[in-house]
């Protein structure tokens, strides 16, 4: 389902450059939720952006179920995206303006056709946002913010959700909410990318690969 081939990603730093990803090659099957971890700073949110075609790196291939994200032109590579991944970041990335249910249903819309929204509800629902759903993100705490981020990622039904540290601002239960929701993701067929250095998540991994320093440091990758 996503397969990595060689990855290096460059990033320039005043007259040097700094590698922060070395020939890292990795293939996630279908259905495989796989935990990336390593501690910060190692490469892995460069790891995830490339991986999701959000940075193209300077060698290797990244392919999406078998096409090759980066050698396609940007409006076909953002359609791409927007089919196949849902992302979920550390920090939310919500539309201030807009409330959880609006958050969750409005990037969606420019799809053809757009999700139905009691399926939007029934998502709410399952990640106990219900009393929350006509609040904007400013009066949410911070699994709220997190959980609202983590239904707009699943709301278009994507086969894949790459995931950024998303356990890192929540207290345990909020953190094992939305653990359970990628697991279910997973066990119904989702391929999920997880990111992270907390070891909360390794118990919901169906392999966990470590990552140091650029390189990814376990076998079967
Ligand atoms: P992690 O997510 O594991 O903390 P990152 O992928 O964010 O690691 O960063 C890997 C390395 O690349 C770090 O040394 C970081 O400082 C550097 N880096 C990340 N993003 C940039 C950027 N936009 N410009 C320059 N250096 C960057
Ligand atoms: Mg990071």
């Amino acid at each position: 389902m996503i397969q990595l081939e060689g990855i290096t990603k460059l990033y320039p730093s005043g007259d040097a450059t700094i590698k922060a990803l070395d020939d890292v090659s990795l293939s996630v099957a279908g259905g495989e939720l796989v935990v990336v971890a390593g501690p910060s700073g190692c490469g892995k949110t460069t790891l995830l952006l490339t991986a999701g075609g959000l940075l193209r790196p300077e060698k290797g291939r990244v392919l999406i179920k078998g096409r090759d994200l980066y050698k396609m032109s940007p409006e076909e590579l953002a359609a791409y995206r927007a089919a196949h991944i849902g992302f979920v970041f550390q920090q939310y990335h919500l539309i201030p303006y807009l409330t959880v249910f609006e958050n969750i249903v409005v990037p969606s819309l420019a799809r053809q056709p757009a999700g139905p929204a009691d399926r939007a509800v029934r998502l709410i629902e399952s990640l106990g946002l219900k009393d929350r759903m006509h609040h904007v993100p400013a009066s949410l705490s911070a699994g709220e913010k997190q959980r609202t981020a983590l239904a707009r990622a699943l709301f278009p039904e994507p086969e894949i959700i790459l995931a950024d540290e998303i356990t890192g601002n929540l207290d345990p239960v909020n953190a094992t909410t939305v653990l359970e929701q990628l697991k279910s993701f997973a066990e119904t067929g989702g391929t999920v990318l997880l990111v992270t250095h907390d070891e909360k998540a390794f118990g919901y991994a169906g392999r966990i690969i470590k990552m140091n320093e650029h390189t990814l440091i376990a076998d079967n990758l």
